[in-house]
């Protein structure tokens, strides 16, 4: 699974637009929606907002949605692109008054994108190095005052100084099983098939808390039902899709039972460090630590300590091992 694997939303448009339809994270709209209002009322740019979670979660889609409600341009763009202070500074110059500024993975920009984006975000002025060698003369440029939607998996993964320059961090929480339904039921409606409300929900237990995982479910879903002619979606075929996807019930794939497995059989359940079990999983550190791990640890299958990953009793309760013995059992 690739932590980015877009959806086919250019084909149905499961985007929700506007504030009213984005399902679940109430806190967080509610936080949205007085700050849009106000800033409507005053005739002023939003403030800069920086919003934090697990990949698929609804960042990208929260941000478009406040340009929308704004009635302002968004421009995206992601971190690891901004290489130089000259890509940063093009963009930045060519912002209208409100605008929105999306910059995605922002924990990934180059240092000196950075530096540039604090004096742009706090005054919004720039300054750039004209010409090279003895020749060259810093010139500083005005912006017209734009609002800067950040998006990162972690907070912890961007420096103080940088959080600091946020008016508001919005942490995403994974969704309930009945709010991916609701999403699940939206989405099956624009793509004109019709599902059960239980299969709705079975789905919804199945899709690790995310709606970028329950999107993707759906449409394996929507594929056996074709096959076998179905014209709604019930629990069997839900059932036989998650089997054939080899989804167990909490909704875990094969990484993250092999995630699990590792620490158990070759770490005797832990604590392992990050670095040496991405070398025996043959997995990026940071796929593990972004991608899989929230959802495990959130399942109360897997803990960070200071020492390293553990799994818990529950983690092996559900793939089936005796318990570790601790001291404590003895
Ligand atoms: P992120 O930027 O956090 O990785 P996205 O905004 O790209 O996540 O969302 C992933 C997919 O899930 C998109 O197709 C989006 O339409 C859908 N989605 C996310 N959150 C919601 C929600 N609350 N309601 C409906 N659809 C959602």
């Amino acid at each position: 699974m690739s932590p980015k694997a877009k959806d086919d939303n250019h084909i149905f448009n499961l985007r929700p637009k506007k504030l009213k339809n984005f399902i679940g994270q109430e806190n967080i709209k509610s936080k949205l929606k007085i700050a849009i209002e106000a800033s409507k009322m005053r005739g002023d740019h939003l403030d800069h907002i920086l919003l934090v979670g697990p990949p698929g979660l609804g960042k990208t889609t929260l941000a478009q949605i406040v340009a929308n409600e704004l009635g302002v341009n968004i421009y995206a763009t992601s971190g690891p692109v901004l290489e130089r202070q000259g890509d940063l500074a093009a963009i930045l110059t060519n912002l209208s008054r409100g605008d929105v500024l999306f910059i995605d993975e922002i924990h990934r920009m180059a240092k000196s994108a950075e530096e540039l984006l604090y004096t742009a975000v706090e005054d919004f002025k720039i300054d750039i190095m004209i010409g090279k060698g003895p020749a060259a003369k810093s010139v500083r440029i005005s912006l017209n005052p734009f609002t800067l939607i950040g998006a990162t998996t972690r907070s912890g993964l961007l420096t103080s100084p940088f959080r600091s320059r946020f008016g508001m961090i919005l942490e995403l929480s994974f969704y309930k099983p009945e709010e991916l339904a609701e999403i699940i039921k939206k989405a099956a409606d624009v793509m004109n098939m019709k599902i059960e409300k239980e299969a709705a929900l079975m789905l919804g237990e199945r899709s690790r808390g995310t709606p970028r995982i329950a999107l993707r479910l759906l449409k394996r879903v929507r594929d056996v039902a074709t096959v076998e002619g179905k014209d709604i979606i019930d629990m069997k075929t839900v059932e036989k899709a998650m089997r054939i996807l080899d989804i167990d019930k909490l909704g875990l794939d094969e990484v993250d039972r092999r995630i699990l497995r590792t620490i158990i059989e070759v770490y005797n359940g832990g604590p392992v460090g990050l670095n040496s079990l991405a070398a025996t999983l043959g997995l990026e550190p940071d796929t593990i630590s972004e991608v899989y791990e929230p959802y495990l640890i959130q399942a109360g299958l897997l803990a960070r300590t200071t020492r390293g990953r553990v799994v818990t009793d529950a983690a092996y309760d559900h793939l089936g091992y005796k318990r570790k013995e601790t001291l404590f059992d003895i």
